[in-house]
């Protein structure tokens, strides 16, 4: 009993700050799912169930949409195209309002989803991607991040973002940001209770919907990037890893979906090479950059879109 009670305060200490984690010991298990890291997990899903307790109501299900299209939006084009491969540029102010708002997805921060993201482009498909379906589906889908191997952010890989002490803090207390996104939607679900009747929501539908539904969906959704988008769908280009184009994960991930094109040039602030292949991320983008919030959108050079061969491996001195 002793011994439960003190794993859980150092489980705890370890949710609150990410200081707290120690690197795993020599000889240890490291792709052995976590205790630590499932429970918080496992929790996410439970509560869904709420939705038996709280019902639905058109606003709840609108607004959990929401959520999910600004947050999907925040990991695609801020912790994916600017983070992870700096495909574009932007202020300091914006650039921690999306690392903010991309915490909220409950993803860890993004120096620690960036960091592993260029050891993904760096390796892809071999044993050292973090990732590959090549070592199982579950584990490409959901294994990797619960195990210990995965928990720190490997600032080896991310030197250009170490430098900012406001994402190393986002990074360090990576609960705080959906701790407080969730509890602003239990306050408004509150106050649209007694101040928009007519909407029949209430403080702890608006909870289920807005965040754990919503939140639950964003996670799976990207995490088939890592998983389903290296395994089922077309490949336009003969990249060295296993890529593919999925228009369905496009949709659903705002663009991420034209994913064998992205490794084929990763650089690039847009997924989708041709007119007909949607990438809203990318609509988005440019929209913000028409407004002047986002600049140097790096495009897609017409002779590498072109070549259908095989790209040297990007980025080969990390
Ligand atoms: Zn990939
Ligand atoms: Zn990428």
């Amino acid at each position: 009993m002793n011994h439960l009670l003190t794993r859980l305060r150092k489980a705890l200490l370890i949710w609150l700050d990410n200081k707290h984690h120690q690197s795993p010991m020599d000889g240890e298990d490291v792709r052995r799912i976590d205790l630590i890291r499932i429970l918080p997990f496992i929790f996410l899903h439970v509560m869904c169930l709420g939705v038996l307790v709280v019902g639905v109501s058109w606003f709840a299900v609108l607004f959990a949409l929401f959520t999910y299209l600004i947050r999907m939006f925040a990991i695609t084009a801020f912790y994916h195209r600017y983070f992870a491969h700096r495909a574009f540029r932007t202020s300091r102010p914006v650039q921690f309002l999306f690392a903010m708002l991309g915490a909220t997805a409950t993803q860890r921060g993004a120096l620690w989803w960036a960091a592993h993201h260029r050891t993904h482009h760096r390796h892809s498909d071999t044993e050292h991607d973090p990732h590959t379906p090549q070592q199982g589906f579950f584990w490409s889908h959901m294994g990797w991040f619960l195990s210990r191997k995965h928990v720190h952010t490997e600032a080896d890989s991310i030197p250009d973002l170490m430098r900012y002490p406001e994402l190393r803090w986002l990074d360090r207390f990576d609960l705080l940001m959906p701790v407080l996104f969730a509890t602003g939607i239990f306050l408004l679900g509150g106050w649209l209770e007694t101040a928009a009747p007519q909407l029949g929501t209430s403080a702890g539908q608006l909870l289920i919907w807005g965040y754990f539904i919503s939140t639950v969906v964003l996670i799976h959704v990207t995490l088939m990037i890592n998983s389903l988008a290296h395994v089922c769908g077309r490949r336009r280009y003969a990249t060295p890893d296993h890529s593919r184009n999925n228009w369905l994960l496009a949709l659903l991930t705002l663009g991420e979906g034209w994913h064998n094109n992205h490794h084929h040039y990763p650089g690039s602030a847009r997924q989708g090479f041709y007119w007909w292949e949607i990438d809203i991320s990318f609509y988005l983008l440019k929209l913000m950059s028409w407004l002047g919030l986002v600049s140097d959108l790096k495009p897609v050079p017409a002779a590498i879109r072109e070549n259908r061969g095989v790209m040297r491996r990007r980025r080969n001195k990390h």
